[in-house]
């Protein structure tokens, strides 16, 4: 699943790309990848565009009335936002993919959902294979956004206070409050596992039997790696589909320490990394830096 670097680096993407187009016409091939009335976005401008924990969120203004709203798209699994500055291919359901499901050479393709056009004959491509991604129209962004996430953690919100206060009322293992997206925004699977391995500390550890060193050690390794992720352009591991809006994978999978690496020697110790099972999701280790 995307998390917060390459959501960003989608962010990035879609701002050089997108603002200040006119959205000409939405084709939506799957009912379920769009909720709300396509009538209610056709004509409108894209202003901006920013995002909150895995969430984007595009603001448009209607052309004539002036009137905001939102267009919000979350890619859950395997979304993808593809552009593509000039097509000329008929937007109609498109043909199985000859690699892998995720290749984005020919759009459409089956699992194109969405395609938003725009006056200048550019189009958006959303894919989304799993069928759990989603783009939703709302007026009220405060209402659809709110108070549902903790604090972004590239953010001066994200304090050791913050975490310490969070920590010590739960008795959960800590990976699963790293991904609780209500106390943290933005981390998911990947970078939780990373984090972990980098702070030296167990994923399975009751939350609130972390002292204040490990607490800030974990504090520092969340960000760290959220910022090396940025910097590679997202990760595109093994089983995902994340692209950036040109098409192009991310590299952060290259340096893994621990995701995805089961079995194999520890950077740092030679001990074989471990993997158990937590809250359904992989969960990478090493039994020996790890405490
Ligand atoms: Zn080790």
């Amino acid at each position: 699943m995307p998390e917060l670097p390459e959501v960003e680096t989608i962010k990035r993407g879609l701002k050089k790309a997108i603002v200040g187009k006119k959205i000409s016409d939405i084709k939506v091939l799957k009912s379920k990848s769009f909720q709300g009335d396509i009538k209610e976005v056709i004509g409108s401008i894209i202003k901006d565009i920013n995002r909150r924990a895995k969430v984007l969120i595009l603001e448009i203004q209607n052309s004539k009335t002036k009137q905001l709203k939102y267009l919000l798209i979350h890619l859950k699994m395997t979304g993808q936002l593809i552009i593509r500055l000039q097509t000329k291919e008929k937007i109609t359901k498109g043909q199985n993919n000859k690699k892998s499901p995720f290749d984005v050479d020919g759009l459409p393709n089956k699992y194109t959902r969405v395609v938003i056009e725009f006056s200048d004959g550019s189009k958006l491509f959303f894919n989304d294979l799993r069928i759990f991604g989603w783009i939703k129209v709302v007026k009220d962004l405060e209402k659809a956004i709110g108070e549902k996430f903790g604090p972004e953690p590239l953010t001066k919100d994200f304090t050791l206070d913050y975490l310490k206060k969070v920590f010590q009322r739960s008795g959960k293992p800590i990976k699963l409050i790293l991904l609780d997206q209500s106390k943290i925004a933005g981390v998911g699977n990947i970078y939780a596992n990373e984090a972990l391995f980098k702070a030296g500390v167990l994923p399975t550890r009751p939350a609130n039997k972390l002292n204040e060193s490990e607490i800030e050690k974990l504090k520092n390794a969340v960000i760290t790696v959220l910022k090396e992720g940025l910097k590679y352009g997202g990760s595109s591991a093994a089983d995902e589909a994340y692209r950036n809006v040109q098409g192009q994978k991310g590299k952060m999978q290259e340096h893994f320490k621990v995701y995805e690496r089961e079995g194999q020697k520890c950077w740092r110790c030679s001990t074989k990394i471990k993997k158990i099972k937590m809250g359904g999701r992989g969960t990478y280790f090493c039994p020996a830096c790890q405490r």
